[in-house]
């Protein structure tokens, strides 16, 4: 690698494009710095789009601030379309070519389309994941639809739906697993917080699925279920998760598909004989690297705050000169999420957790602080209006603490381990 790049270009103009670029103009970095990004906005915050956008309590301008002397030139509105790691030059929509010293690919995630195309096309049927959904399907909202349906389990899926809620409109909200946000955040606190989104009015379908929709005209007008019930709506978010990113890099010769792009722990794009791409980097929702925290399992998580810390890794790193000089990226993942008046903060991941304790407060209370463990391990905390302890959690999770990380809670008289 060349030590002292002149040229950077940064595909995908979002979150961990911004932060890459504001980190390596804090360095001292001096060349050129080219942001190339296929939605025609500077980069915004997306976090918002389900909350406060929503809602009505802002507008979908949610554009991050940049730093009045960035010196960075954007190509917006058009795509990257090709990457050639050997020439090193990434070629855009309008055939135009970039060439690079350091790359860094920070191209996300899109949500997931509706699989019947036919039905995706109704008018009335949306999807969240850009400013421009946020607009479309804010106006819908204020303009009081009859009933909304929202499809997925998720953090999107249930924080549109306490929106919803917010603005007094009927939802009905459709899971197909039995217990929902379970995968992020386990059965227990993800029933609590179905519960709570039930008492609030929201009609919470679990285990339950989307036979067909139908219209009348080019209108959305009812969904039948699986179980052959029909509800008349003329309005459906679908939350069913996202997809990677990662097609224009068809052909590069990088290891990229459905699960992310594969990069090493110093967030080094990988080939696909396992050796490094020179000069390219990725960070954000589309990489996939080595977790320092789970004995380097390859991860790859849709969390602002790593899209945030990978980026100034990757800065840090394509400024380093060579590998000795880089360092790792051990980011402890974490996440927060806003509903039904409950705040939800979560660090570590709980993927195969097999131990659960209540460490502060309590599921009646809906005020505490859980810790998960694997194999006599803590590796994930999450709070509830509770995030005062947290970083001791944080602490222990990445000190590999055993479990549960404390014998007695300040405020239980014993910790009770339980299945999670
Ligand atoms: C509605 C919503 C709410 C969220 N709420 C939370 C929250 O409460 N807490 C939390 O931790 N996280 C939240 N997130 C997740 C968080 O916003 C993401 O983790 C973050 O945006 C990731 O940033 P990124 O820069 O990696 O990717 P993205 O923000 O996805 O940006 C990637 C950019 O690259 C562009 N792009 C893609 N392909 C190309 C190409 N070929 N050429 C050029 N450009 C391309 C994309 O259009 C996009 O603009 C939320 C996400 C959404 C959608």
């Amino acid at each position: 690698m060349t030590a002292r790049p002149e040229r950077i270009v940064v595909v995908g103009a979002s979150l961990a494009g911004l932060a890459a670029a504001h980190r390596l103009r804090e360095r001292g970095f001096a060349g050129s710095l080219t942001l190339v990004g296929d939605e025609p906005h500077l980069p915004y915050d997306r976090p918002p789009l389900s909350k406060q956008v929503l809602r009505g309590l802002c507008t979908a301008d949610t554009t991050l601030p940049r730093h009045p002397d960035l010196r960075a030139e954007f190509r917006l509105g058009r795509p990257a379309t090709r990457l050639d790691p050997a020439a090193r030059t990434v070629e855009l929509g309008d055939g135009s070519r970039l060439p690079y010293d350091r790359l860094l690919i920070a191209t996300g995630t899109r949500a997931r389309p509706w699989p019947a195309s036919e039905e995706a096309a109704l008018a009335g049927v949306f999807t969240l994941r850009g400013r421009d959904d946020a607009r479309r399907l804010g106006a819908r909202l204020q303009a009081k639809p009859r009933r909304v349906v929202l499809v997925g389990g998720g953090f999107i899926g249930f924080e549109v739906a306490s929106t919803c809620r917010d603005l007094r409109l009927p939802v009905t909200l459709l899971v197909r697993d039995a217990v929902p946000l379970a995968a992020a955040l386990g059965p227990r606190l993800g029933g609590l917080v179905g519960e709570v989104a039930r008492e609030k009015g929201v009609d919470l379908r679990l285990k339950t699925e989307i036979e067909r929709m139908e219209a009348e005209g080019d209108r959305l007008a009812a969904v039948t279920l699986k179980d052959g019930e029909r509800i008349e709506t003329d309005c459906l978010v679908a939350a069913i998760g996202t997809l990677r990113n990662v097609e224009w890099l068809d052909g590069s010769g990088l290891e990229a598909d459905a699960k992310g792009l594969r990069c090493d722990a110093f967030c080094r794009a990988l080939l696909r004989d396992g050796s490094v791409a020179a000069g390219v980097f990725a960070a954000g929702d589309v990489a996939r690297w080595p977790n320092p925290h789970d004995d380097d399992a390859l991860v790859a998580v849709e969390h602002w705050g790593n899209a945030r810390a990978q980026a100034e890794t990757v800065a840090d790193n394509m400024l380093a000169g060579d590998a000795s000089a880089m360092r790792r990226h051990d980011h402890l993942p974490d996440f927060w999420s806003q509903q039904f008046g409950l705040t939800i903060k979560l660090v570590g991941l709980t993927e195969g957790a097999d131990a659960f304790a209540v460490m502060h407060g309590s599921l009646e209370e809906r005020r505490l602080v859980v810790a998960f463990g694997r194999d006599g391990r803590t590796i994930a905390a999450a709070s509830i209006d509770s995030a005062r302890w947290l970083p001791a959690y944080k602490a222990a999770i990445r000190e590999r603490a055993p479990f549960p990380p404390i014998g007695d809670a300040l405020d239980q008289t014993r910790i009770r381990v339980q299945d999670p």
